[in-house]
Parts: C-alpha cells; sequence; structure tokens
C-alpha cells in the first residue's frame, strides 16, 4: 500500500483538476455512466468527496442492477411479498408512476421486463423472439403495482413486472445533488450525469450556462444547438446514446411500452429544461416515446420549455 500511495495522490491529483480560470473538475463511473462536477467559483475536496458519495449512495439505492439496492429487492420479491422502502425511494416510485400518467404511460417506470429481455447496454444485448415481447408486455401495465404510503411499501403483483427507474434515475439524482451543493454553499456549478445536466446558480457575473446539445449524427461533443440557462436541468434522451445492432438494423434502448419495441418515433433527440431534474429526465424519455405531435402538444400544455430535433433534422424549440 505504501508503494500504492505516491501513485494514489498523482492519480487524485489528476482527477480533481484546475485550469487557469478557477474552474475545478472532477469525475467518476456511476449510475453506470461517467458523471462530473464542475464547480466555477471555490473547491475543496471535502465538497467532491461528499458529492461523489451521495451519488453513489442514491445509485446503490436505486439501481434495478445493483443486488442490494431497494429497487432490486422490490423486484426480487415481484409476485411474492411487499417490501418496505426508505421514504424518498417511495416518493420517486410515486413520482414515477404520476409521470407515467401524465404522459399517458408513455413513460412507464414498471418497463424493467423489457429493458432486462434487451439487455441494451449490456454484452448480453440481443433482438428477443416476437412472443418473449408479447408474452411480457402485459405485466407492464400500471395496474401491476401496488403503494402503501403508510408503511412505504412497495408490491409488484406479478413475478414478471419489473421496476425500471433508469429513465427518471439521474434526474431525480441531480435534483437531490444540486440542493446538497446549494446548501454547501456553491453558486456556481455544473453537474454531468451522463449528458443528464443539473446547472447550480448561473456562469458568472449574470451570464447564464450555454450547454451544447449533442448532435446524434456526429462524434462526441458535436453540437446541433445550444441552450442558454441558470439554475435548471437540461436533460437529453436519444436513440444514438445506447443501442445494439443486428442486421444492419439500430435497436435503442428507449422503449415504447405499446409494441414492447424501440421507440420508432420521428424524434431523434429531446431535451427537456426545467428547474425540477426529475420531471426533466422522465419528460425526455416520454416525449421521445411520443414524437415530435404529442410530445409538444404535451409539453406545451405543461408549459415545459424543450428543444426537439426530428429525424429529417427540423428542430422544434418550445
Ligand atoms: P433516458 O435515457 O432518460 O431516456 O432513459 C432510458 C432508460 O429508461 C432505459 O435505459 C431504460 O432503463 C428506461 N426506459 C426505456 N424505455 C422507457 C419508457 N418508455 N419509460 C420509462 N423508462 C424507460
Ligand atoms: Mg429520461
Amino acid at each position: 500500500m505504501r508503494r500504492c500511495l505516491p501513485l494514489l495522490l498523482l492519480l487524485l491529483a489528476i482527477l480533481t483538476s484546475c485550469d487557469s480560470r478557477g474552474v475545478f473538475s472532477d469525475n467518476r463511473f456511476l449510475m453506470g455512466t461517467q458523471c462530473s462536477l464542475t464547480l466555477y467559483k471555490e473547491s475543496d475536496t471535502e465538497l467532491f468527496d461528499g458529492f461523489f458519495d451521495l451519488l453513489e449512495q442514491i445509485d446503490h439505492t436505486i439501481s434495478r442492477t445493483y443486488e442490494h439496492s431497494e429497487i432490486h429487492a422490490i423486484n426480487q420479491a415481484a409476485g411474492v411479498e411487499k417490501v418496505a422502502v426508505s421514504e424518498e425511494t417511495f416518493n420517486l416510485i410515486k413520482r414515477s408512476l404520476e409521470i407515467a400518467e401524465l404522459t399517458d404511460g408513455a413513460f412507464n417506470p414498471l418497463i424493467g421486463g423489457i429493458t432486462a429481455l434487451w439487455g441494451i447496454g449490456t454484452d448480453d444485448a440481443m433482438v428477443p423472439a416476437r412472443e418473449e415481447i408479447s408474452f411480457l408486455l402485459p405485466y407492464c401495465s400500471l395496474d401491476h403495482i401496488v403503494l402503501d404510503e403508510s408503511e412505504y411499501s412497495v408490491f409488484l403483483t406479478s413475478p414478471y413486472t419489473q421496476l425500471d427507474l433508469g429513465g427518471i434515475g439521474k434526474g431525480y439524482a441531480s435534483n437531490v445533488l444540486s440542493s446538497f451543493l446549494e446548501e454547501s454553499g456553491v453558486e456556481s456549478a455544473i453537474i454531468n450525469l451522463g449528458g443528464n445536466i443539473y446547472c447550480v446558480g448561473e456562469k458568472e457575473k449574470g451570464d447564464p450556462f450555454v450547454i451544447g446539445l449533442q448532435n446524434p449524427q456526429a462524434a462526441h461533443g458535436g453540437y446541433y444547438d445550444t441552450v442558454q440557462v441558470r439554475s435548471s436541468a437540461v436533460v437529453t434522451s436519444g436513440g444514438y446514446e445506447r443501442y445494439t445492432e443486428e442486421e444492419g438494423v439500430v435497436y435503442h434502448h428507449i422503449f415504447d411500452p405499446q409494441t414492447g419495441y424501440p421507440s420508432t418515433s420521428d424524434l431523434a433527440s429531446v431535451t427537456i429544461i426545467s428547474e425540477d431534474g426529475t420531471l426533466a429526465d422522465a419528460l425526455s424519455t416520454a416525449v421521445f416515446v411520443l414524437g415530435s405531435k404529442e410530445g409538444s402538444e404535451l409539453l406545451e400544455a405543461l408549459g415545459t420549455s424543450a428543444v426537439l430535433l426530428t429525424r429529417d433534422g427540423e428542430t422544434i424549440r418550445l
């Protein structure tokens, strides 16, 4: 261990980097993606440690695959018994079901059976047999979950029903983390959870943050547009983010809960801008599934800002 210490210190110094303008950033692989925190005014190691510890704690609580998570426990007990969870997890599940209603089921946190079957983003990704999809689909129905607020318990009524908060979890985490930073006195920061961004405050002296929107057809960092924000989440869903290819066909990770297949809507990318990261994340997934017409109608009714990019290359700003 003693021999490893200089190397460890060097690594730490590289990871927690500071540029000439006094911008500090650090990153870790969590929630299945590269996550970073950038601070624009102040920095201390304790703040970064507290931030990433909290992120890891959230990941270990709501991950579908981490075997000690609360969501894993609920899924393991599906069709057998209810599971009592923390108040925070209970409220997140409740919120995810409210957004499922709001989006007419386009956002569906009970899509877990379908997600696991396709395995997109894992080494076991494959195109399942049509029969397997049609067998599992009815178990994604929102009737298959029972919540009891008096004891914060969750019961999935069939063993084939599985919770998956992958479409809302990073946005939720960004909400919790932005509150943590604000309570710690941070005035200016960017949280980036694999492209799921939360801007804390503003960049400097009244200037907003300028966030680039990834062009689905370009290499990472190639933008098709930008948005300017203060104290807001900027969350993007796109079929280019995670996918598998079979016989020349691309199968991505955002499923249409009506078919059990990757959504074939007319959208290539959806970016939602909202002070509420949880809502922004769930809506980005839902609007991607709904397509430009229904998605725009929903966003207008909610008064939520967004930038939609169609497969034909048209940009719609709401
Ligand atoms: P996002 O990148 O936020 O659009 O979330 C995509 C992730 O959400 C997928 O990797 C799945 O875990 C999950 N998911 C896929 N389709 C849906 C859907 N229609 N409703 C809710 N969650 C979904
Ligand atoms: Mg989402």
